[in-house]
């Protein structure tokens, strides 16, 4: 059986962090999805559309065959029932991520029992990245090349600065 995992995430925009864990749950998995989500909490403070996250990342991932890119509007316990994953890969960077994580770790648990989450350790070198952590220092002016993935760096600057 061909075991498929699901990664969700916001991905607002997606990040060289983001990138790291998709790279790793490739080698891990025979098939990964990239999710990308909206999160009922950060509705409205989006930067990017749900369809140029989808093609962002597409464009990332152009080297990794047994990665896919979708995107999902409601629950992500029926999203691992329609697509026959098995898993749910999620990147932990800190305590703080763990409670919430937690949390739907059991929640998805027992709206699908098919399902496990799988938690990937963030590297040091990218621990202390999030999307909307690169949003405020490029809206400030700062260099954020290295923190995103080359193919967009120049496509994501131009967009977060004209806001
Ligand atoms: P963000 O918190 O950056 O807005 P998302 O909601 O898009 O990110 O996150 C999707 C998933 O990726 C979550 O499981 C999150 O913990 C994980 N993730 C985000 N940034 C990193 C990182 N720098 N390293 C490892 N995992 C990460």
């Amino acid at each position: 059986m061909e075991r498929i995992a699901i990664y969700p995430g916001s991905f607002d925009p997606v990040t060289s962090g983001h990138l790291e864990i998709i790279r790793r749950s490739a080698r891990l998995f025979d098939k990964i999805i990239v999710v990308v989500m909206t999160n009922y909490r950060k509705t409205g403070s989006y930067a990017f559309s749900v369809d140029e996250r989808v093609e962002l990342i597409r464009k990332c991932i152009g080297d990794l065959p047994n990665v896919s890119v979708d995107s999902y509007m409601g629950l992500l316990a029926d999203y691992a029932k329609k697509t026959g994953a098995t898993a749910i890969v999620k990147g932990l960077r800190a305590v703080s991520d763990f409670e919430d994580e937690f949390q739907q770790a059991l929640i998805n648990k027992k709206l699908n029992g098919d399902v496990e989450t799988v938690f990937l350790a963030a590297s040091s070198e990218h621990m202390f990245l999030s999307s909307s952590v690169i949003k405020q220092v490029c809206q400030l002016g700062g260099d954020i090349s290295l923190f995103i993935p080359k193919e967009i760096s120049q496509e994501v600057i131009e967009k977060i600065k004209k806001g």
